[in-house]
Parts: C-alpha cells; structure tokens; sequence
C-alpha cells in the first residue's frame, strides 16, 4: 500500500466518522427530547398551560376562579383540605401540576393547608405581593400561573418556610 492510498483511505475514515458522529447525535439528542416531554406531562417546568381570561371562567368553579385567577383568598377554616392526613399528593385545581406531598403538610392552626415545602422547585413560582400595603411573597403554580396563596418564613423545620395555601386551588389524590 502506498502512502498517497493510505492517505486517501485515513480522509475517508476521518469523513466517515464525523458523518456517524454528527447523526448520531442529532437521534440521541432527538431521543432524550421526546423522552422528556413523556415525562413532563404532569410535571412542572417544560409544560406550561395558557388559557384566556374567558375559558378559565368557564373550566374552574367561581371558588377557584376567585382565588386562582383573581388572587383571592377564601375564608379560613372552609377547605376540606385542611383534614387530610393520608398519603397523596396535591395537585393545582386549574391544571393538575403536583404542587405538595402530604408528608409535608403541618397544621399551622391558620385555617389554611400548610406546607413547608413544595413537591420539587419546580413546581411553584414565587412573586413579591405588594398588596394591601404589605410586602409578601405570593405562590403561584409554575404550569398555569394560577394564585395559589403566599410563603412565609415562620414554619417548622427543616425548611423554617410555611407555605399557606388555598385549599380551592387545589385538588388532593390519594397514593
Ligand atoms: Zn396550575
């Protein structure tokens, strides 16, 4: 074999290989995606829910309209959520995103379901609350914006946080 043959057959490898590399990636990068979005269904973070003024009047109760939408808060002591003590998970009552784990339920004796922490970062965004001439931190659901209630930093251990939240904005499923 003659260098100049060598030569040839060493700049077709070096061809070849970078034609398999870059498709290859392209798949795996193309794989990894679409395995994500099965993931994120009903997971925070990539899926995002956006509706208009009219057709979240029309899907949510006027509770959870009021609340989620409107940034109201209902009555202390009114949510049936306030007794439950199983295992399960808390869901958003306008989108199903997952919003607490009922191992961190506490009763904070305010009369609204309390957690000190949420089910993964993701799952709620935070918002300064300028409101009634009060500085607070406001809790909204990170798939569909919707007002869920306010955190504060008088809760119990391990996260000192309480997450105070209105129980019609959410809805609860058993484990
Ligand atoms: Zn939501």
């Amino acid at each position: 074999m003659n260098s100049t043959l060598l030569a040839w057959l060493s700049a077709w490898l070096l061809v070849g290989f970078t034609i398999f590399a870059t498709c290859s990636s392209t798949i795996f990068g193309a794989s990894a995606e679409t395995a994500a979005l099965s993931r994120t269904q009903t997971q925070p973070g990539t899926r995002k829910v956006v509706k208009t003024d009219a057709d979240w009047k029309k899907t949510l109760t006027a509770d959870q309209y009021a609340v989620l939408r409107k940034e109201g808060t209902e009555r202390a002591f009114t949510s049936p959520l306030n007794d439950i003590h199983q295992d399960g998970t808390f869901y958003c009552a306008a989108c199903h995103n997952p919003l607490f784990a009922s191992g961190t339920k506490f009763d904070s004796g305010t009369g609204w379901p309390s957690f000190y922490k949420p089910i993964s970062k993701s799952a709620v965004d935070e918002k300064v609350d300028k409101a009634f001439g009060m500085v607070r931190t406001e809790v909204v659901c990170n798939v569909c914006g919707g007002h869920l209630g306010h955190v504060f930093d008088d809760g119990p251990k391990p996260t000192g946080l309480r997450y105070c939240m209105n129980g019609v904005a959410m809805t609860f499923e058993k484990k």
